[in-house]
């Protein structure tokens, strides 16, 4: 993956003067920033960073600039990365599971704030982590619907089961604390009101006040050209509903977006390079490069259609089945999609909203997979 140094005016223009033949990913640090602030001003209490959505380097130190100033983090290299990139940063290892030797590892770089969602790795977090200062967050799941797809198939403790381990993560002298992922791209904020009421029943159960309440990630980018999130709303919801569950003295919130902070401050081309009879779209990026999650998450269908001169397409619309490059089937976007009626084979279909999980999970299946990043003042065409 290459990295050019300069920055550019908008997409367009480096599309017509570069003609790249593989995909590029355009990234505007004031987007990234602005949506850092919106977050930082919106959300009733601390902000942390999902690293596993968008993992690049300027990603982080971004974020950084902006304020963000805690990271959630699922291994080792993550730690190294951010500890590195933003040395006074908080980092909370939330990954339920966690080999001996990560949390070792975890331990000796500082890193005070773990989840659980079990009564075996809790046991290894109580033999190997030093009680005095750290916190342990018992992760808890509801069989509550609203998201993409359902984080609690694999993470998540029963209420009753997260009652239990709350009790013991007091008992060993740990700070106490709850947390949930709602399912991602969730856009009914109607899961984060039954949450909340649930960690305020553990919290009870438990006879356990829980020093800080983690509200997961979860929160809805902009996929849709017709469906807007309401993060305004979401956020109003939390800080209300928190406080009415907990009888107006909640634990101190925090959230931990992946998606929803970095999505909207990336924008991928992907170039045309067959028109197969006029028919199929094959583009030389598809499910096994950036545009990876589509298949889980559904289409994105704010998509433009650029001339290799920079111009955009205005024709009519016209449903078209779109593939990507690899010889494996699969490798289709969902459904059909609306396109141009005079799009051409070398045009570029210019995705926005593409920040969250595709550099992140960019394979290099078949031989395909090489791709750039370009730094972009804006990324309006
Ligand atoms: C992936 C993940 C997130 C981020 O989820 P988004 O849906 O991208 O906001 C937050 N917390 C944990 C523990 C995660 O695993």
């Amino acid at each position: 993956m290459g990295l050019s140094k300069m920055i550019w005016a908008n997409p367009s223009e480096f599309l017509r003067i570069e003609q790249p033949l593989n995909p590029v990913m355009f990234f505007a640090p004031s987007v990234l920033q602005a949506s850092a602030r919106r977050f930082i001003d919106g959300f009733p209490g601390l902000v942390t960073y999902a690293v596993k959505s968008n993992p690049e380097e300027m990603v982080i130190q971004n974020l950084v600039a902006a304020g963000i100033q805690g990271f959630d983090v699922a291994s080792p290299a993550e730690i190294e990365m951010v500890r590195r990139l933003a040395p006074t940063a908080a980092l909370h290892y939330h990954n339920p599971v966690r080999g001996r030797h990560e949390i070792a590892y975890a331990v000796e770089m500082g890193v005070k704030s773990y989840s659980v969602d079990s009564r075996s790795e809790l046991q290894k977090l109580i033999e190997i982590v030093p009680a005095e200062g750290a916190e342990i967050s018992v992760r808890f799941k509801l069989p509550v619907a609203g998201a993409a797809y359902n984080f609690g198939a694999k993470f998540g403790a029963t209420v009753e089961l997260a009652t239990e381990l709350l009790a013991t993560v007091a008992e060993a002298g740990f700070i106490p604390s709850l947390t949930f992922h709602p399912g991602t791209q969730c856009t009914d904020p109607m899961a984060w009101d039954a949450y909340l009421r649930a960690a305020a029943e553990i919290c009870t159960n438990a006879g356990v006040k829980a020093r800080r309440l983690n509200v997961g990630g979860g929160f809805p980018s902009h996929r849709l050209s017709t469906e807007i999130p309401q993060l305004d709303a979401i956020f109003e919801l939390i800080g209300r509903v928190a406080h009415d569950a907990f009888d107006g003295e909640p634990p101190a919130l925090v959230c931990e977006p992946g998606r929803a902070l970095v999505a909207e401050s990336f924008t991928l081309a992907a170039r045309i390079k067959g028109l197969r009879d006029g028919e199929h779209v094959f583009l030389n990026d598809g499910t096994y490069g950036n545009l990876d999650e589509l298949p889980i998450t559904g289409i994105i269908d704010r998509i433009a259609v650029v001339s290799p001169e920079g111009v955009q397409r205005d024709g009519e619309a016209q449903p078209r089945v779109i593939f990507g490059p690899t010889c494996d089937s699969v490798d289709r976007l969902p459904g059909e999609v609306d396109l141009p009626s005079d799009l051409e084979e070398g045009d570029f279909l210019v995705f926005s909203g593409m920040g969250a999980y595709s550099t992140a999970t960019n394979t290099r299946f078949n031989g395909f997979g090489d791709m750039k990043i370009a730094t972009v003042m804006r990324l309006g065409l």
